[in-house]
């Protein structure tokens, strides 16, 4: 069922993405000015930010990877592949940056690797995402519904994490093979190396086809273009403030959290509009399966299975229960008379009778079939069962209803048993009404009849 696969409601989601964009753009600018400020080394806020953008990410790939398994859109598993990517990445990169577990970074780091491995992050993500929206008609040109999911996810995360901490790794290793680009805190190097460029360009380049393709697709794409909006910030400011613990610095960190943010919340709030969703076709689903559609009363279905629990329970707490078959008198000499459409009015009516005409809130009338109706009294004595029978009667042979001009009246027949014995069934005791229902008939109808038991 296409209609409620995620991001149905695209309206809502383009309004909040378009609010945290701006609120990215107004507030860069706001700070543009200052990024150079140094300010101090917080020493918890790097464990804090990369702790939080590992998590973050992690959930988003899970999400995506499920909703990859459900959906079998190859898009979101090659984001999901993006997201995954950036894992080991983020992750050594804290284990390697100097000064946060020791002086010079743990892992024998060179001072270069943590640097580099900023480069590796923020070009593979605007890569990774541009080979996404090339990915699933260049690498994939076949039916969805062929996939083998479980090949393609172990893919996905293997070959992701892998790779990426092979990349890791080598930047932590092999540091002094790759050009020189900070030196002490300071960036000036890399802002005049072409890398600099490149990742900005990369960045630049993966938000223009993004946004392109925001327009006339899910939101999964308006989503990813304030993701890449927020990494763009992220590496603008990092580029211009020049140096770690400056106020760009600093910044760009936040910047670079709402970025792994900005997917995951709007995944959530997909998840939960479609939690709610499907509990409330359940629920109609639910009402449709034990409904009877002409008159709207419960169906033989629901009376089963009611009927069986409040008997469990009546004998449980040694409570008395009534139970009343109803069956509209000559009803075949009705239809052939009035015709089988003001029959069907007729029935509802009786049928809206007979509910209306019950109090307690357990009692309930169900349709059993025909111009048959059963109604249930737990916690109701043989007289009480008795007294409601016959106002069912009186109230049904009172009804009137309007047919061509003509008010048209019914007579109903009812057959009652109450619960008497620990073996009493369900079955047991419409058969026991049921015969009392044939003697009412046999006595003249428009009358009850109690059952002997
Ligand atoms: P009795 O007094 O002995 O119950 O006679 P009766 O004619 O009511 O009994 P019988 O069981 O012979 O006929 C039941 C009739 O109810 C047959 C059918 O025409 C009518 N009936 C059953 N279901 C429907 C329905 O959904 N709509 C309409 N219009 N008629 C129905
Ligand atoms: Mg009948
Ligand atoms: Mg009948």
């Amino acid at each position: 069922m296409p209609g409620i696969y995620p991001f149905v409601s695209k309206q809502p989601h383009k309004r909040a993405a378009f609010f945290v964009a701006s609120l990215l753009l107004i507030s860069a600018l706001i700070i543009s000015p200052f990024i150079s400020i140094p300010l101090v080394d917080i020493a918890p806020f790097l464990p804090v930010y990369s702790t939080s953008v590992v998590l973050l990410e992690s959930i988003t790939a899970y999400l995506l990877l499920s909703q990859f398994a459900s959906n079998r859109q190859v898009f979101s598993g090659f984001v999901a592949f993006a997201y995954l990517f950036l894992i080991p990445l983020v992750t050594v990169q804290l284990l390697v940056f100097p000064g946060v577990f020791s002086p010079s970074g743990l892992l024998h780091a060179g001072e270069q690797s943590a640097v580099w491995i900023w480069v590796f992050w923020h070009a593979s993500f605007p890569i990774l995402l541009l080979l996404a929206l090339i990915a699933p008609k260049k690498i994939i040109n076949q039916n969805p519904a062929d996939l083998n999911i479980k090949y393609w996810l172990i893919a996905f995360v293997f070959i992701s994490l892998l790779v990426s901490l092979g990349l890791a790794l080598f930047a932590t290793w092999g540091s002094h093979l790759l050009p020189v680009l900070i030196d002490k805190d300071s960036y000036k190097q890399l802002l005049n190396s072409p890398y600099a460029l490149m990742v900005w360009g990369l960045n630049v380049l993966a938000l223009f086809f993004m946004v392109r393709r925001a327009r006339s697709n899910n939101v999964l794409y308006t989503w990813l273009s304030v993701a890449l909006l927020a990494s763009l910030i992220d590496v603008t400011l990092t580029l211009l403030a020049g140096a770690r613990f400056s106020l760009g610095w600093y910044a760009a960190r936040v910047s670079s959290s709402v970025s792994s943010m900005a997917l995951l919340f709007a995944l959530l709030w997909e998840v939960n509009r479609l939690y709610v969703a499907a509990h409330r076709a359940n629920e109609s689903l639910y009402q449709q399966s034990v409904k009877d559609t002409l008159t709207g009363l419960f169906n033989r279905r629901y009376l089963e299975t009611q009927l069986a629990i409040d008997i469990d329970h009546a004998k449980r707490y040694q409570e008395p229960l009534c139970l009343l078959v109803v069956d509209v008198d000559h009803f075949k000499a009705f239809n052939d008379k009035h015709g089988h459409l003001s029959g069907d009015r007729c029935l509802v009516a009786v049928a809206k009778q007979l509910q209306l005409s019950l109090n307690r809130p357990a009692d309930f009338v169900a349709r059993y079939g025909g111009e048959e109706f059963v109604v249930v009294l737990p916690h109701t004595e043989a007289e009480g069962g008795m007294l409601i029978a016959e106002k069912l009667r009186q109230k049904v042979s009172e009804l009137r209803v309007e047919d061509k001009g003509q008010l048209l009246s019914v007579t109903i027949s009812i057959g009652y048993a109450i619960l008497h014995h620990n073996e009493d069934t369900a079955q047991g005791l419409l058969i026991a009404a049921d015969t009392a229902l044939y003697q009412a008939k046999a006595a003249g109808r428009n009358c009850v009849v109690a059952a002997i038991q």
